[in-house]
């Protein structure tokens, strides 16, 4: 019998999960089991969502714009997903229950790796969204003495710093850990050091910075980190770790990373 995983989501038609799980079950030996594109418009969430264990589903990841919804269905839910108020993975154990979990959070720490630890480290997070809230969360978390949140709408990073346990700032100074955790410098390249507020000049070799964006190429961030000896995660690594913290969930298997980051990979140079 076919086990069934999937990303539900609206829209959903880009997301690259479906190939990157697919990879990976390939790559794990789990000849029976399918990743599922799930295309569901708010009306239908909860009630698709309920059905699905009776159809064979083991889990599913939950993007835009479900996240908030898929943690208040859930029946139990991780700390994360808790405190971030949203869950990307749901997981239907076999009693029954809705379990949720947040892995954009421990995704994040998994990229940054022993390198990188947020302990002791200062970090600086632009965006206020709901990536934004699983980042600063996880470098909380994990120890960073000093969580600083810059945000377009200064207003949103108040009440995220409020919540979190960080502090909103208008004029950010540098940071260890950078995370880029807006949309700038996925259409327009050039807008990067316009619309963010950051010198290039301030990157330098003992920083790491992150950029959930990714782009084929990379982005202008990356590049002008890299130029200056920075650390560098692309939103690629963070998508991979993302998945591979909701891939094992559900399997109770190690994810093959590298099978994940090839097909990612695979896509974005397509
Ligand atoms: P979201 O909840 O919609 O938040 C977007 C954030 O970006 C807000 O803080 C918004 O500021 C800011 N923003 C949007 N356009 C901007 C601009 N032109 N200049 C400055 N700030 C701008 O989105 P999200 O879910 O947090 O995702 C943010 C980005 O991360 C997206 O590009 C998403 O694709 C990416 N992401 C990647 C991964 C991965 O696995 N690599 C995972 C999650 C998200 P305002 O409050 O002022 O509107």
């Amino acid at each position: 019998m076919t086990t069934y995983l999937g990303v539900c989501g609206w829209p959903v038609a880009h997301s690259r999960s479906p190939a990157m799980h697919n990879a990976a079950l390939a790559a794990g030996g789990l000849a029976d089991w399918r990743y599922l594109r799930l295309p569901l418009p708010p009306e239908l969430f909860e009630a698709t969502v309920r059905a699905l264990p009776a159809a064979g589903f083991r889990g599913v990841n939950v993007t835009i714009p479900h996240k908030e919804a898929a943690l208040a269905l859930a029946d139990s839910a991780s700390d994360a997903a808790r405190e971030i108020g949203a869950a990307n993975t749901l997981t239907f154990e076999p009693g029954g229950a809705i379990a949720a979990d947040n892995t954009d959070a421990p995704g994040l720490l998994a990229a940054l790796g022993e390198a990188w630890r947020p302990a002791g480290r200062t970090a600086l997070v632009l965006g206020a969204g709901g990536a934004a809230r699983a980042a600063v969360w996880a470098l909380r978390r994990a120890g960073a003495t000093d969580v600083a949140v810059w945000n377009r709408t200064p207003a949103r990073a108040r009440a995220l710093a409020g919540a979190l346990g960080a502090r909103a700032v208008e004029c950010p100074e540098s940071a260890d850990i950078v995370v880029n955790c807006t949309p700038v410098g996925l259409a327009d390249p050039d807008a990067t050091f316009k619309a963010l507020p950051l010198h290039a000049d301030s990157l330098d070799a003992g920083s790491c910075v992150v950029d959930m964006v990714y782009r084929d190429g990379g982005t202008r961030l990356l590049e002008a980190a890299r130029a200056r000896g920075a650390g560098v995660i692309d939103g690629l690594e963070i998508l991979v770790a993302q998945g591979a913290a909701s891939f094992e969930r559900w399997t109770g298997r190690r994810a093959p990373r590298e099978a994940m980051r090839e097909a990612v990979g695979a896509i974005a140079s397509t």
